[in-house]
C-alpha cells in the first residue's frame, strides 16, 4: 500500500500535500516544529525531529512508509542528508521536490559565499545598514560584526534576546517587490544578505535590491548527497504513480 512521508516546511510541500489529498493518497506531512503555529494541512501531520538517521529509519518502518518525498527547504541539509541515508538503508524510494536556485541576471550585484561563516567574514568592514534575510536560526555568529545596523524579518517574535542589536519586523511570506522595495528604502538598506532559496515567495527582496542597485551577499546552497530530483508537484505525482 502506498503511504507517503512528506518532509515539509515549504510552499512546495504545501502544494504537494494538496495534490496528495486530491489524489486520495495516504500521507503524513512532517514539520520540524520551528515555527510557533505551523500551517494546517489537508493530510495527516506530525511535528518534531525523528532522532537522526536511526530515528527516521525506525519511523519509516513503524509507520509503514512506502515512499518519501523530501520537500524541505534547500538549506535544510541535515534533514535531506538523513533522508537519503535512511531511505537507502531501508530500501525505500525517495524523491526530492526542490525549486531551482536563483541565477544572477542583468543589474544584479551578487557576491557569492558558501556559508554563514563566509558572510560574517564579508561583513568585517565599517558599519552599513544591512537587511539580514536569513531567518532566525543562525544569527549568533553575527554578534562578531555588531557594528552594522541590522534589519531582520522573522516569522515569529524571537523567544530569547537577540545576540546583537537589530531592528526586527515580523512577517510571513510570500512577499512582493513593491513592498520589499519600500521596506529597503524605508530602512535605508545598503546591503542585502540572502540564502539562495530559489522560488517565488522570497525573491522579492532580490528583485528589490536589483531595482535599487544594492549589492547582495548570496549564500550558495549546501551540498546534499545525490538523490532523485523533481522540480514540480506534477513530476512527483508521475513518479508516485509510475
Ligand atoms: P536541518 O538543519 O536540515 O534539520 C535539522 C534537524 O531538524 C533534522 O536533523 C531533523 O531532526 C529536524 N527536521 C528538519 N526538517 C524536518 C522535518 N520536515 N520534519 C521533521 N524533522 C525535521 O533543517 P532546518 O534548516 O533547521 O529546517 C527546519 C525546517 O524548516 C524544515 O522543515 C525546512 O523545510 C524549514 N525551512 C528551513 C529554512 C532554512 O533556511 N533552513 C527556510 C524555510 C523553511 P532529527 O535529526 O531529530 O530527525
Amino acid at each position: 500500500m502506498t503511504r507517503i512521508l512528506l518532509l515539509g516546511g515549504t510552499t512546495e510541500a504545501n502544494l504537494m500535500a494538496q495534490a496528495l489529498a486530491k489524489a486520495g493518497l495516504a500521507g503524513v506531512y512532517s514539520y520540524a516544529g520551528r515555527t510557533d503555529a505551523p500551517m494546517g494541512q489537508p493530510i495527516h501531520m506530525r511535528v518534531g525531529g525523528f532522532g537522526g538517521v536511526e530515528g527516521l529509519r525506525a519511523y519509516l518502518a513503524s509507520e509503514g512508509i512506502s515512499h518519501v518525498v523530501d520537500a524541505t527547504h534547500p538549506f535544510a541539509a541535515q534533514m535531506s542528508s538523513n533522508a537519503v541515508s535512511a531511505c537507502t538503508a531501508s530500501g525505500i524510494p525517495l524523491i526530492a521536490l526542490e525549486r531551482a536556485p536563483w541565477v544572477a541576471g542583468e543589474g544584479d550585484r551578487w557576491m557569492h559565499v558558501p556559508d554563514i561563516a563566509a558572510v560574517v567574514t564579508a561583513l568585517h568592514r565599517p558599519p552599513l545598514r544591512v537587511f539580514l534575510a536569513i531567518g532566525r536560526q543562525h544569527l549568533d555568529p553575527f554578534a562578531a560584526q555588531s557594528q552594522h545596523h541590522y534589519l531582520l524579518r522573522l516569522v515569529d517574535a524571537p523567544a530569547d534576546p537577540l545576540p546583537f542589536p537589530a531592528e526586527v519586523i515580523m512577517a510571513r511570506g510570500p512577499f512582493d517587490v513593491a513592498g520589499d522595495t519600500a521596506l529597503l528604502q524605508r530602512h535605508g538598506t545598503e546591503l542585502v544578505v540572502a540564502k539562495n532559496a530559489g522560488g517565488k515567495g522570497a525573491v522579492a527582496k532580490i528583485a528589490a535590491a536589483r531595482a535599487l542597485g544594492l549589492p547582495v551577499v548570496m549564500i550558495d546552497r549546501p551540498e546534499i548527497p545525490p538523490r532523485r530530483m523533481a522540480r514540480s508537484v506534477a513530476e512527483v505525482m508521475a513518479w508516485l504513480n509510475g
